[in-house]
């Protein structure tokens, strides 16, 4: 190849290879810009299970995340959990909720869950106050405790 051809490869190479650091660096900078405005989507935050965990050890209910009838007609539009006596090894608590309110929800119905275990009886702001002591934030909560 002549020294023409050898100096446009040159070129070439040169230029794509800093397309491609553009790039590498454009990734880089748009995942730290989603994480900086995004902390409500729970990157980097415990999981609903670790929560739990944290809270009470290892004796924790199985959580299913559901719409339908189970989380107490959530199909119906409510958004938040449910806790049965009927199926008390397990919390329903609606999915694609905002971190702090899943966090909330998931928090209250653990503790109906061992109020339910104890044979203490079931009570909202009780409930209400346990979550806030496990480190949520109740302030959303629709029961008037306070
Ligand atoms: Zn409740």
């Amino acid at each position: 190849m002549d020294e023409k051809t050898a100096k446009m490869l040159r070129a070439s190479a040169t230029s794509m290879s800093s397309v491609w650091l553009f790039s590498v660096g454009m990734l880089c900078g748009l995942f730290l810009f989603l994480s900086s405005v995004t902390p409500e989507l729970g990157w980097g935050r415990p999981s609903a299970q670790e929560l739990m965990t944290t809270a009470v050890g290892e004796d924790v209910p199985e959580i299913v995340f559901t719409n339908d009838w189970r989380n107490c007609g959530g199909s119906s539009g409510h958004q938040g959990g449910c806790f049965s006596p009927h199926t008390p090894d397990t919390i329903y608590v609606s999915p694609n909720l905002r971190y702090t309110v899943m966090k909330y929800v998931v928090l209250h119905e653990l503790a109906h869950y061992e109020q339910f275990k104890n044979d203490v009886e079931i009570n909202e702001c009780d409930a209400d106050a346990q979550a806030r002591a496990w480190g949520a934030d109740t302030s959303g909560s629709g029961y008037k405790c306070d």
